[in-house]
């Protein structure tokens, strides 16, 4: 194993176009921006994480610059220090830095993430998540797309007035598809009852988070009024707000991010508290490039998750990786990568073409 603090920490400020913008309730996104983070031990060995902030502070408090700083400036050089950051919230930039720190001590001791966190399964099943759309005929057309592509499930975005009609169109097209949504919480509680009884009949496989993040209160009270599975996703940004979730009776699904509750420690903690309650958990995505996408399907694939990933493929968002692509297999599934560490090691050459920003810090 590593011993010690990193003698080096490496940013990288990354950005991809994507192949189309990404239309959900929380805002637009065309250029996929992360920070890349490089740890490097006395031996040159080296660890990799990405940062999932998204390039606005839309989704949760979390954004790309922000980030940028708050590593920079707060967590690398207390990193560098060997002391724990004393930084509060920003649990996608720590878990940028905690995930290299967790591959380089695994490339160190020659061991494989996916050992570590128990992997059940050499591949995921996969979920296709498609974007809010105002035109049913052009949504049946995407989906229809994905669909052909190799995916047995699809999660719709929706907000309020772009939700039922899309929805009961692509139920129509596949009456047997496995079919989700997700509104990124952009409903208060009169719209979100409507929604529920009008999608009653549509036998969804879940609705995740309607509500704002913070109203747990209000996710209780939706969950008493229908059969509808519900979901949270950005009401859980840690281990305890999914135990408030459970004590309130708020949740049937656990779409968990790795990134977003603060990296692999806290997602296992996340993973522990829904297994006690016995919900279903889901492995969500952050429209993560390669390195971010490893770690999540290491996470899918293991005994964290019951019920696969809410992702596909880079290459149906990202126009370029930085590492080899992750295809569908010939299932719909996903393979986990197998490599050493987290799976995935960036291309090099790769790497250099998308950075626009590089900072260095190294040990005093
Ligand atoms: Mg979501």
């Amino acid at each position: 194993m590593s011993a010690g603090p990193p003698v080096a920490v490496e940013l990288r400020r990354v950005e991809v176009p994507l192949v189309a913008p990404i239309v959900a309730a929380h805002g637009v996104e065309s250029v996929r921006k992360v920070v890349l983070v490089r740890v490097v031990d006395e031996e040159g060995r080296s660890g990799w994480g990405e940062c999932e902030a998204l390039a606005a502070p839309t989704y949760t408090s979390e954004w790309h610059d922000g980030a940028w700083a708050v590593l920079r400036d707060h967590v690398v050089p207390a990193v560098l220090d060997g002391r724990p950051p004393k930084v509060v919230g920003h649990p996608m930039a720590w878990a940028a830095v905690e995930v290299a720190l967790v591959d380089l001590s695994l490339r160190a001791a020659d061991r494989r993430l996916v050992d570590v966190l128990g992997a059940a399964r050499p591949a995921v099943a996969s979920r296709a998540v498609v974007g809010i759309a105002t035109d049913p005929d052009a949504l049946v057309h995407a989906v229809g797309e994905r669909i052909a592509a190799g995916h047995r499930a699809v999660k719709l975005k929706i907000r309020p007035g772009a939700d039922v009609e899309p929805l009961r169109a692509v139920r129509s097209a596949w009456p047997h598809l496995a079919l989700a949504a997700d509104a990124n919480g952009s409903y208060d509680l009169d719209a979100a009852q409507a929604l529920l009884r009008a999608v009653d009949d549509m036998g969804l496989d879940h609705v995740e988070q309607l509500l704002p993040a913070g109203d747990l209160v209000g996710a209780a009270r939706l969950r008493q009024l229908t059969d509808v599975p519900l979901a949270l996703d950005e009401s859980l940004v840690r281990a305890d707000d999914l135990a408030a979730a459970v004590a309130l009776g708020a949740v049937d699904v656990v779409n968990l991010k790795p990134a977003r509750v603060g990296g692999l420690t806290a997602a296992t903690e996340v993973a522990r508290v829904a297994r006690e309650a016995g919900l279903r958990v889901l492995c969500g995505g952050m429209y993560e490039l390669g390195v971010g996408r490893a770690v999540s399907l290491a996470v899918a694939g293991s005994v964290l998750v019951s019920d696969g990933a809410d992702i596909g493929p880079t290459s149906a968002y990202v126009r370029r990786d930085l590492v080899p692509p992750i295809e569908l297999d010939a299932d719909g599934a996903l393979p986990v990568p197998h490599g050493p560490g987290i799976g995935v090691t960036p291309d090099a050459a790769v790497l250099e073409d998308v950075t626009v920003e590089r900072w260095v810090g190294e040990r005093r």
